[in-house]
């Protein structure tokens, strides 16, 4: 049997591609490369280059390779985009996930995994956030991703597939052994940034907001090292073989640091001064979003390996420079 990934050309799509295959799975990886890397498959795994929504195709991929399990990580995921253009995220997001999900039902995939994300929580008025808050996405982003873990719910219901719903808070760094890292070339997340910064790879950075209701004024976010993600992730999948019932649980440390705190981090861990510029809030931004996270170590056991912000910084530090040489600089 193997594993499709959907998105396993991007970054964690990509991370999970290399843990399934340090866990010796058997993986398949279909990607449009629309923000993703050929070059971030591993050789010998095969990449069927396309759309995750074209039902023809998955049916074809899924009975071709004996597919018993989809990781669902192909998605659009900027925020602002998703306000300016809400339909496409439906389109994306949401439309072709219940295609995918038509095509895992028909063709009796067993099991479900899919990356869903911190922003169905929209602004949560408490934290750290547990899993049955309200929930009460404010983007259309996080309502994309919303219904779709409804439609999963639903349709396992119905049909008798497993599925983990994994909530993502910020995931950051990169692979430990230098294979893979965040490659997107116009990122915006913040240690991504920050490194750049460092390397001089853009122009100093801004700080959204200093005047958040929290210690130092700028925003907490709970820092998730991308590794230890995936492997969330391949736990899931083994639960759920085992006879696990579908799951929805939150990926994340529990403890939050603030933007300052993160800088103050990139600037101690690289030994590089750069300009940080203090500028208004950013639309859109909860001042702090951390993660229960209970429930991901008492049902999967998980533990965390990388939950030590200055190792997720040099993780990032060397992928931004490995990226740029190899880019040629
Ligand atoms: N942020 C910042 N400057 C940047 C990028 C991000 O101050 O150049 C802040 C952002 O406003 C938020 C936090 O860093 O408070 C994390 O933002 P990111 O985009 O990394 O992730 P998000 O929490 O929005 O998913």
């Amino acid at each position: 049997m193997s594993v499709l990934v959907t998105g396993g050309a991007g970054y964690i799509g990509g991370h999970m591609v290399l843990e399934l295959l340090d866990a010796g799975e058997k993986v398949v990886v279909l990607d449009d490369l629309s923000t993703g890397f050929a070059w971030a498959v591993p050789d010998g795994v095969p990449l069927i280059v396309g759309d995750f929504g074209d039902m023809a195709l998955v049916d074809e991929i899924v009975r071709a390779h004996q597919i018993d399990a989809i990781a669902h990580f192909a998605a659009k995921i900027v925020v602002p985009e998703s306000v300016a253009d809400p339909l496409l995220y439906y389109a994306n997001n949401t439309a072709k996930a219940r295609n995918l999900l038509e095509c895992a039902v028909r063709n009796k995939v067993k099991h479900f995994i899919f990356s869903s994300t911190a922003a169905v929580y929209g602004e949560p008025k408490t934290n750290p956030v547990t899993e049955d808050v309200g929930l009460a996405p404010i983007n259309p982003y996080g309502r994309s991703k919303l219904m779709v873990e409804w439609m999963l719910e639903d349709t396992a219901k119905a049909c008798g597939l497993t599925y983990a719903v994994l909530r993502y808070f910020n995931v950051a760094g990169a692979d430990p052994k230098g294979r893979l890292g965040q490659s997107t070339p116009q990122a915006t997340h913040l240690i991504k940034v920050a490194v750049q910064a460092a390397l001089g790879h853009r122009k100093g950075m801004d700080v959204f907001g200093t005047d958040y209701p929290t210690p130092d004024g700028t925003c907490i976010r709970d820092y998730i090292q991308v590794t230890d993600l995936v492997r969330a992730h391949v736990q899931a999948l083994a639960y759920l073989r085992s006879g696990g019932a579908s799951l929805t649980c939150n990926c994340g440390y529990g403890h939050g640091r603030s933007v300052l705190e993160v800088i103050k981090v990139v600037k101690k861990v690289t030994g590089i001064d750069f300009e940080v510029r203090l500028s208004g809030r950013r639309p859109g931004d909860p001042a702090a979003l951390v993660a229960g996270a209970d429930r991901i170590r008492a049902v999967l056991g998980w533990q965390p390996r990388y939950d030590d912000l200055e190792v997720i910084v040099r993780q990032a530090f060397e992928w931004e420079r490995r990226l740029h040489n190899r880019k040629g600089g």
